[in-house]
């Protein structure tokens, strides 16, 4: 062969090569056309799905979520919720009896499909309640579009998670996970989970949809109205179209979110307000007594945009929507649909930044919820306890935004419910394992690693996180890989015991001993999980003087912190469980000494961190 083949060969070699690992993500974009009964709380769907498959495989079927399909009495949802009992999400019990068992016939949901065409051909397909898998007539090449129509129609069901009519709070309609969506494909396959009531996943999508609806309904969506003059409720000038039928159309359009949602109720006000260098936010709701808050929270949701954009990375959308509806709070693409009537202004911001916070950890940094709900809940409630800590600061002073988080974390391994953060979202034993593991073990995650890398090293893996994945769809490993890379730091080991386990933390100050000039200090490693350790002395004259004492498997040691300066002392092997050191302070200069002053270590046995010097 000669010189040029070779190089030819190895060329198209390393091209394929690469091409095998290469990222890529699927594109969707839907043009629907629904028409409301209201009166009827059903449906009729039209919708094209221009689909592109960016992958190097070829797909032979493609699924669609058909998630109302879940809301009757029997499915696998009412399943889950009656096999969990007391367990299960309380939402979805009335008298410790599931919700979904006691749906009337009438009040069932449902997404009927009439057919699906590919290039206009109809495809054949199969329903498992709320999964549709169609085959295609021929196979989907790499990097080519396809197009699917369909038409289908749906019922409303009986407000019971998330969707439904006649919420507890009087909202008509809540229209979430209401079409059929195309499920997200990737190097994990179809994620086409069962809807049993947790969480998502999706492509990112482009949405062109048009809502034809009784004229009296006013409509909040997660995108942006194209005809604010011809409906109702969002123009003073308004001057609203109808038809001979007495219905509006409403025409919305969103780009680049995973989830089209939308509300509507005849007693919804439409308000906004701009943020500097950010969205238009909208709220949309039934004004009262009741919901006297979202006019005091204004102010307080222009300074939580501020600081997400400051600290995780710029908001990528023209509109941000809060609507009053559902059953709690859930994020969308562009807009979250939370109950309205709080007793508190603080409990209402709280619900605001939490579902606005998804717009950063699930819509834009778009993980997979259901393989990896501690991504996206895990890092939400961080931002939500970062916000919170600075929009309503504690009375008392706190060491830090997250110390409630590690109380709560610390009290549940007691009870021995804990389950692995890695686990799929919808497979816990129990309602509190899943939060625990997702919500909580995910927010530690970010906490411990603040601790072990430092503040300004993991602010910086944030925005790093940010730059690289937004409107993408990172992993576990993608975001490890920044952390590994930004602090230069081994972070494989703590990656690996926070959530492939339910091994804890447990340090302790063995013994002191006081001599004329100095104090010898021993530590043991009395938990399953090793980490670096700060140490700390308190002295007479109030000053806080500072050691790390770095562990061996992270190779690179804590350069800065926002606690004050540090001495670095001799590393700690994990293999070894004492450490004993000595330090130039005699006992009449101390008043205390221990282990993690500044409370983010989530020790498990905390009151022997910390000795009293008497
Ligand atoms: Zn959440």
């Amino acid at each position: 062969m000669n010189k040029g083949l070779v190089y030819l060969f190895l060329m198209l070699f390393s091209v394929a090569g690469a091409q095998q690992n290469a990222y890529y993500q699927q594109n969707a974009r839907y043009t629907m056309d629904i028409e409301v009964d209201a009166a009827d709380f059903t449906y009729q769907g039209k919708q094209t799905v221009k689909y592109t498959n960016n992958s190097p495989d070829a797909l032979r079927v493609v699924y669609f979520h058909l998630y109302w399909n879940a809301f009757r009495p029997g499915s696998m949802m009412d399943q889950r919720v009656q096999s969990q009992g007391k367990k299960g999400d309380s939402r979805l019990q009335k008298d410790g009896v599931s919700r979904l068992a006691q749906i009337p016939e009438d009040q069932t949901g449902f997404q009927n499909i009439h057919w699906i065409r590919q290039n206009g051909t109809d495809l054949k397909f199969e329903i498992q309640e709320t999964i549709m898998k169609v085959y295609l007539n021929t196979p989907l090449a790499p990097n080519s579009s396809t197009e699917f129509t369909m038409e289908w129609d749906a019922r409303i069901p009986m407000q019971i998670r998330r969707s439904g009519r006649n919420n507890r709070e009087g909202v008509a309609m809540t229209m979430t996970q209401w079409y059929p969506k195309i499920a997200e494909y990737d190097y994990d396959g179809w994620a086409a989970f069962d809807y049993v009531g947790r969480e998502f996943h999706a492509p990112f999508a482009d949405f062109d949809v048009t809502i034809k609806i009784d004229k009296d309904y006013v409509v909040g969506a997660g995108g942006v109205l194209q005809n604010p003059l011809e409906v109702k409720g969002y123009d003073d000038n308004s001057n609203v179209k109808f038809d001979a039928g007495n219905k509006a159309v409403w025409h919305w359009k969103a780009k680049n979110i995973l989830d089209f949602a939308w509300a509507a109720d005849p007693d919804y006000s439409v308000e906004h307000f701009t943020i500097l260098d950010g969205p238009k936010v909208y709220y949309v709701y039934q004004k009262s007594d009741k919901t006297q808050f979202w006019e005091a929270s204004k102010p307080y949701i222009k300074n939580f945009f501020q600081l997400m954009n400051a600290t995780f990375g710029r908001y990528s959308y023209p509109t941000y929507t809060y609507i009053q509806g559902g059953d709690g709070g859930m994020e969308y693409g562009m807009c979250s649909m939370i109950l309205g009537e709080a007793t508190t202004l603080e409990g209402l911001v709280g619900l605001m930044v939490h579902e606005g916070g998804h717009s950063w950890f699930q819509q834009m940094l778009a993980t997979n919820e259901s393989m990896r709900p501690w991504m996206d809940e895990g890092f939400t409630s961080y931002a939500e306890d970062f916000v919170m800590y600075r929009l309503f600061p504690p009375q008392q002073p706190w060491p830090n935004p997250y110390v409630n988080a590690i109380k709560g974390y610390v009290n549940f391994t007691k009870t021995g419910l804990e389950e692995p953060a890695s686990w799929l979202g919808d497979h816990h034993d129990s309602g509190s394992a899943y939060t625990y593991a997702s919500y909580v073990k995910g927010e530690l995650y970010l906490v411990e690693l603040g601790y072990i890398m430092g503040e300004p090293t993991l602010s910086k893996v944030m925005k790093e996180y940010f730059a690289a994945w937004n409107l993408k769809h990172p992993s576990d490993r993608d975001f490890l890989h920044i952390a590994q890379q930004v602090s230069g730091m081994d972070l494989k080991w703590f990656h690996h015991y926070w959530l492939n386990t339910t091994k804890t933390i447990d340090y302790a100050v063995k013994s002191v001993q006081y001599g004329k000039d100095s104090t010898v200090i021993t530590l043991e490693n009395k938990g399953g999980i090793p980490m670096p350790i700060d140490f700390s002395i308190l002295t007479k004259d109030k000053k806080i003087i500072s050691y790390q004492i770095p562990l061996n498997m992270t190779h690179t040691w804590k350069s800065a912190d926002i606690y004050g300066d540090f001495t670095t002392l001799a590393y700690w092997p994990w293999t070894q469980k004492e450490y004993t050191f000595t330090i130039p302070y005699s006992r009449q200069q101390l008043l205390a000494l221990g282990i993690d002053f500044s409370q983010r270590l989530a020790d498990v046995n905390p009151q022997d961190n910390i000795v009293e010097v008497k």
